[in-house]
């Protein structure tokens, strides 16, 4: 029997766990090679799994100090970080280990260590035993990732410097923390943070939280985060940090008031590399870009034609269920199968307090593009189930193509924005008509109704605003 493998995959991710499984489903004989003894990679170990733990412990303490509005008046919450640590630790042992036994099952073949290429049919791999061991293989798919971008010439070491990994492990809370970058990263970790009682400061090049975000919905978002943060200091860069007593001194040049802050850690999240300086990957046809993406086309093919590549390193956005579905096409593709990766709409969701999320045009992109859309906007204050919530801040968009009334997009900020997109998701795929989305019966009192009357606002008939006749404006409420 031959050793050679009918497909290899290079890191095991919510990209490449996903495509082993795939494969192995579909019958191929599968290796998936990953540093860690289970699968899960980046998403499981240090990302979406910890990151969302913590964020839920977040949520609740935020809910405990509110509810004095409610009467409720719960004594200030003893933090046993340790006990946290290990919960969030624990939360990611049962996920990963259950990927493992799925692997098992599967009898995908897995190999823990670091793979390098020979050429376009055979890997090494450094074993975490200390072996190396050759790999033969008919196809192998690189799902290798990203890592975080570092600040340049900085010398702090880990102690005051932190980064996504270093900062989801909560040694300690500190007493203020500077967040360097106001994308997802910082505004997720910079939210748990400040719950966990630390003063958190915002430091954010441009000129607004979340860039290339629709403002409205940023906006909603923004007001938050600026109450339960110290400061949020917008086009402002740091241009210096030094360790000094007790701190690091940070220099900033643009709004931040005064120019020089003692903060006593920093986290820096400015975005995130691929990892696609795989060694010997030079010896084959694959194309890395300038920003250090692989080259692939609709089936996630590489220019080497035995080589996919999928998740973070074949290119933005860097999400996780991109990842996954990516893996699918290039199995399917691999086994032979006419398919290409062509979404309409990946969702993505800001898990902050509230939440961020959309899928699909977006009004910042319509723009962009001087594509012409009508917008409906339904804002929450008009919602029940948001008023028993407390949470009126909110609000769900749709982006519509005027001649067809199709829904192209979907913007939603809110509590709960997360799981509500799913809707919008499958309005847009199925490229769901605005009156499709009216005519859907939602359950009362829920958020989805935000979903059903921002189209009844579009078609002039919502029910919570108050406008007789359809608009013929290009936006709407
Ligand atoms: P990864 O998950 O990065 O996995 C790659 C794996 O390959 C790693 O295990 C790595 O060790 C291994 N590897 C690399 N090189 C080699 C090699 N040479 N040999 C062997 N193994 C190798 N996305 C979401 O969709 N939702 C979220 O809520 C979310 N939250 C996040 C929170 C944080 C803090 C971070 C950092 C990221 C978050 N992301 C989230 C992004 C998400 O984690 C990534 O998009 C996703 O993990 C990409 O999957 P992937 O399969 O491409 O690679
Ligand atoms: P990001 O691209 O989301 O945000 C980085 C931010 O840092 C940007 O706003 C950028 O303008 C700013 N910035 C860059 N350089 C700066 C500098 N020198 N000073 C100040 N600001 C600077 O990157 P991230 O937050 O590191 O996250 C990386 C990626 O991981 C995300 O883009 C996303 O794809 C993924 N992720 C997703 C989720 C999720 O799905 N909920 C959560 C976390 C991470």
């Amino acid at each position: 029997m031959s050793n050679t493998a009918q497909l290899v995959v290079i890191g095991a991710g919510p990209g490449g766990y996903a495509a082993a499984f795939r494969a192995a489903d579909l019958g191929l004989n599968v290796v998936l090679i990953d540093e860690e003894a289970n699968p899960g990679g980046v998403c499981t170990y240090r990302g979406c799994i910890p990151s969302k733990a913590l964020l839920h412990v977040a949520k609740l303490l935020s809910e405990a100090r509110h509810a004095t509005a409610w009467g409720i008046e719960f004594p200030e919450p003893r933090l046993d970080v340790d006990k946290l640590r290990a919960w969030k630790d624990q939360v990611v042992a049962k996920q990963t280990s259950g990927l493992g036994q799925l692997a098992k099952l599967r009898k995908v073949r897995s190999i823990r260590g670091r793979a390098s290429v020979v050429d376009a049919h055979t890997l090494t791999v450094a074993t975490y035993e200390g072996g190396e061991e050759t790999l033969p293989f008919e196809t192998a798919i690189i799902a290798t990732g990203s890592r975080p971008t570092t600040l340049p010439n900085t010398s702090l070491g880990p102690e005051r410097l932190l980064d996504s990994t270093s900062a989801l492990e909560i040694a300690r809370v500190p007493k203020n923390l500077l967040v360097v970058g106001g994308g997802y990263i910082g505004l997720e970790l910079g939210s748990v943070y400040a719950a966990l009682g630390c003063e958190v400061s915002v430091v954010e090049m441009t000129a607004g939280l979340l860039p290339g975000v629709d403002r409205d919905l940023v906006q909603v978002l923004q007001e938050r985060v600026e109450r339960v943060c110290k400061s949020v200091m917008l086009d402002t860069k740091v241009v210096q940090m030094e360790e000094v007593v007790g701190g690091v001194k940070v220099t900033f040049d643009g709004r931040a008031n005064p120019s020089e802050q003692v903060f006593d850690q920093v986290l820096v999240a400015i975005g995130r590399k691929p990892n696609s300086e795989i060694p010997g990957l030079e010896r084959t046809r694959v194309e890395v870009d300038r920003r250090g993406f692989i080259g692939v086309n609709p089936q996630r093919r590489t220019a080497e034609p035995s080589i996919y590549a999928i998740g973070d390193v074949a290119g933005e956005p860097m999400l996780a269920h991109k990842a996954s579905h990516e893996a699918k096409i290039a199995v399917e593709a691999i086994a032979g199968r006419k398919v290409a990766f062509e979404p309409r709409a990946i969702p993505a969701v800001v898990f902050t307090d509230p939440e961020i999320a959309w899928c699909g045009l977006t009004e910042t992109e319509a723009a962009e593009q001087g594509t012409p859309v009508e917008v409906a906007k339904f804002r929450w204050g008009a919602s029940g189930r948001a008023t028993t919530l407390d949470r009126n801040d909110g609000l769900t968009k749709l982006v519509i193509e005027p001649k067809t009334e199709r829904v192209l997009g979907v913007g939603i900020v809110g509590v709960g924005a997360g799981e509500l997109i799913a809707e919008g998701v499958l309005a847009v795929e199925m490229a769901a008509l605005t009156r499709d989305v009216a005519l859907s019966i939602h359950p009362h009192p829920t958020l989805s109704e935000t979903v059903m009357e921002s189209a009844e606002v579009a078609l002039g008939e919502s029910t919570h605003v108050y406008r007789p006749k359809r608009a013929t404006a290009t936006s709407k409420a």
